[in-house]
C-alpha cells in the first residue's frame, strides 16, 4: 500500500472510531499528512505500526465534578485528563476550563502536545485535561470550590514523575493554587505536581511570560534567517490572556509595534500601540472586558464581535506586517489569511494551539513568502519553561529571571533550527509545518519502537 493510501486509511479509521471529534481529526490530519516523506524514507515506522498507535491515547480519564455554588445549588461539570503518550517522559500538558471543552478538544490539544513537547528537546510526554466549567462570572469562592472538586478526582491519576498538569485557557495561577492546595491536602505531599505555580510556593520565574516571549523569539528567528528583524514592524495580536499579553510585552522590547488585542466579546485597535499597563490592569487585576480600554484611551477603537465581518476575526482585518494569533483554535480562517496577505502581512506566528483552519494553513504554506511559525514549534516556550520549573523543583533550586529567560531563548532557537533543518532534509526548505511535525514525531516514534509493544 502506498504511504498516502496508508495515511488515508488511518484517518478513515479515526473518523469511524471517534465520530464528532472534529478538532482532534483536524490535528491528526495535519500531522499525519505532513509525515508522508518520512514514512516513505523510513519503513520501520510502518513495520511497527506507529501511526496507528500514536493516534490513540494511552489512557483517557473522564470524571464527574460536583461543586456547590454561592446560592447553595449543586452543580455538575465533566472533567477530563487525556494521558496521550509517555514514550519520552511523564505526561505533561495544561488544563483548560472553558464551556467549549469536550473530549475532541482535549484530545486535539493532547495530540499536539506530544510533538510540541518532543520538539523542546526535553524529556516530557504529552497530555492535556480540563473541564467544560465556565469561569466567567463565577465568584472567587466558586472558582475555589470547583478547583477543589476537580482535584479531588484528578489527584489519583497525577504525580511529579507521572503526569504534571499546568494552566491553559481559564486556568492561571489562582486556579493552580486552589488545585495545588487540594492535592497537598489529599496526598500530604508538597511536590512539583503542577507547573505555573505561584513564585513563593515552587513556581518558576518567566513561566507566566514564557509562551508569549517564546513565540516572539521564534518569530525573530524566522525573520533573522531572512536577513530581517521585528524592529519597526506593525504587529496584530489576538487574545488578552497570558500568551497575548506577554507577546505584546516582548514585541515592544524588540521595538515592534503591537496594535491589537481581543477577548471573547470584542477587540481593541490602538494604532499608537497597545498600552501594556492598561491591558494588564484590565485583564490580570480587574478581570474585566476589553471595552474598558477605551475609557482610558479614548483615541483607540473598541470593536465588538458582532461588528466583525461574518465568520471572520476582526483582528485580522487590521493591516500589519506580522500577525500573532494568540487566542484559541480555528480563530483564523481562509478569508482572514487572504485579507492579511492582501494587506501586506508576511509573517504569522502561532501563540495559540491550532489557531488556523486547515484551509488557512494550506493557503499559508502555498505562499512561501509568508514566514509561518506553526503552533507546535512557536508556542512551545510555555511547556519548555514548565519543564524548567520541574527541574528547579526536583533539585530544590530557584534560578534567576535572566537564567530562565536565557534557557528559554536557547530552546526556542533550537526548536527553530531543528524544524528548519528537518524541512531541508525532506526537500521542502522553510516549510516549518513539515519540519516541526517530522522532527517532533521522529523522536517519539523511535522511543516507542525502543520500548516495544
Ligand atoms: N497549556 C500550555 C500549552 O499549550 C502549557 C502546558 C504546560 O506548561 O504543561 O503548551
Amino acid at each position: 500500500m502506498s504511504v498516502t493510501r496508508y495515511i488515508d486509511t488511518v484517518l478513515e479509521r479515526i473518523q469511524d472510531a471517534t465520530p464528532g471529534q472534529t478538532e482532534f481529526y483536524q490535528a491528526a490530519e495535519e500531522v499525519l499528512r505532513s509525515l508522508a516523506p518520512l514514512l516513505q524514507a523510513e519503513p520501520k515506522y510502518d513495520k511497527y505500526n506507529i501511526i496507528d498507535r500514536i493516534v490513540v491515547p494511552e489512557r483517557t480519564i473522564i470524571f464527574r465534578v460536583v461543586w456547590v455554588d454561592d446560592a447553595g445549588v449543586y452543580r455538575t461539570n465533566i472533567g477530563y485528563r487525556v494521558q496521550f503518550n509517555s514514550a519520552i517522559g511523564p505526561y505533561k500538558g495544561g488544563l483548560r476550563f472553558h464551556p467549549s471543552v469536550n473530549l475532541g478538544i482535549i484530545k486535539f490539544l493532547g495530540f499536539e502536545q506530544i510533538f510540541k513537547n518532543s520538539l523542546t528537546g526535553l524529556n516530557i510526554g504529552g497530555g492535556k485535561g480540563g473541564s467544560n466549567f465556565d469561569p466567567k462570572g463565577k465568584s472567587d469562592n466558586e472558582i475555589m470550590k470547583f478547583c477543589q472538586a476537580f482535584m479531588s478526582e484528578l489527584y489519583k491519576h497525577i504525580g511529579e514523575t507521572k503526569d504534571i498538569p499546568a494552566g491553559d485557557i481559564g486556568v492561571g495561577a489562582r486556579e493552580l493554587g486552589y488545585m495545588f492546595g487540594q492535592y497537598k491536602r489529599l496526598t500530604g505531599n508538597f511536590e512539583g505536581v503542577l507547573t505555573g505555580k505561584g513564585l513563593n510556593w515552587g513556581g518558576s520565574l518567566v513561566r507566566k511570560e514564557a509562551t508569549g516571549f517564546g513565540s516572539v523569539y521564534f518569530a525573530e528567528e524566522m525573520l533573522n534567517k531572512n536577513g530581517e528583524s521585528l524592529k519597526g514592524k506593525v504587529c496584530t495580536v489576538s487574545g488578552a490572556g497570558n500568551v497575548a499579553i506577554y507577546t505584546i510585552q516582548k514585541l515592544y522590547s524588540m521595538e515592534a509595534l503591537p496594535v491589537t488585542c481581543s477577548d471573547s466579546r470584542g477587540m481593541v485597535y490602538d494604532k499608537n500601540g497597545i498600552d501594556l499597563d492598561t491591558l494588564k490592569l484590565i485583564k490580570e487585576i480587574q478581570r474585566e472586558s476589553l471595552s474598558e480600554y477605551v475609557r482610558v484611551h479614548p483615541n483607540a477603537r473598541y470593536i465588538p464581535c458582532h461588528q466583525y465581518k461574518k465568520e471572520c476575526n476582526g483582528v485580522w482585518s487590521i493591516p500589519c506586517d506580522a500577525a500573532f494569533p494568540s487566542a484559541t483554535q480555528n480563530e483564523m480562517n481562509l478569508e482572514d489569511v487572504q485579507t492579511l496577505y492582501a494587506n501586506g502581512c508576511r509573517l504569522i506566528c502561532e501563540g495559540a494551539n491550532m489557531p488556523t483552519t486547515m484551509e488557512a494553513m494550506d493557503f499559508i504554506i502555498a505562499h512561501k513568502e509568508i514566514l509561518y511559525g506553526p503552533a507546535k514549534a512557536a508556542n512551545a516556550g510555555g511547556v519548555a519553561t514548565s519543564q524548567l520549573e520541574m527541574s528547579q523543583n526536583a533539585s530544590m533550586q530557584s534560578w534567576s529571571f535572566a537564567e530562565v529567560d536565557s534557557k528559554l531563548h536557547c530552546i526556542m532557537r533550537s526548536i527553530f533550527n531543528t524544524s528548519y533543518a528537518t524541512s531541508q532534509e525532506f526537500g521542502e526548505e522553510g516549510n516549518l509545518v513539515m519540519g516541526a511535525n517530522i522532527a517532533g514525531f521522529r523522536k517519539v516514534a523511535d522511543a516507542m519502537i525502543d520500548q516495544g509493544a
